[in-house]
């Protein structure tokens, strides 16, 4: 029996009826993207700047271990006049933490370059943040008392 044109005054058939559910679907589902992308927007903005305070206490720590970026050890962050070297980054180690010192750390540029793009991943780091903390921490008061 050859097909005909369907009329449309037809009743809806099984795959009528699934071609509908498959775009109710795909319409929740748009929504739902909708809102995550909101979401991360929100995410995004509550994502605070370092303070200047946080910063001068990395630059302080920075230059008493050496001025070295405590991520490859080998480019100066902070110069021998003691300041923030030119294209040196504050860097969020860990994404949507806190802003504070304790889950920031100032790098070269080359390492914030890697370690946002995803070149680098963050694990690959974890060794080196966890260093400069303990040692930031270890000589936090005789830094504190700089500032
Ligand atoms: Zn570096």
């Amino acid at each position: 029996m050859a097909s005909q044109p369907r009329l449309s005054f037809e009743a809806p058939t099984p795959d009528d009826r699934f071609l509908s559910a498959i775009l109710r679907v795909s319409q929740q589902v748009e929504a739902v993207a909708r809102d995550v992308a909101v979401l991360k927007q929100h995410i995004a903005r509550q994502r605070r700047e370092i303070k200047e305070a946080v910063k001068r206490q990395h630059v302080a720590a920075i230059a008493a271990l050496g001025g070295r970026c405590p991520c490859c050890g080998s480019r100066e962050v902070v110069g021998a006049d003691g300041r923030k070297a030119e294209g040196a980054e504050f860097d969020h180690f860990y994404a949507a933490s806190k802003p504070d010192l304790e889950h920031t750390w100032l790098i070269c540029r080359p390492c914030h370059s890697d370690l946002t793009t995803g070149r680098l991943a963050r694990d690959e780091r974890e060794a080196e943040f966890r260093a400069y903390q303990n040692r930031r921490r270890r000589m936090a008061p005789r830094v504190a008392g700089l500032l």
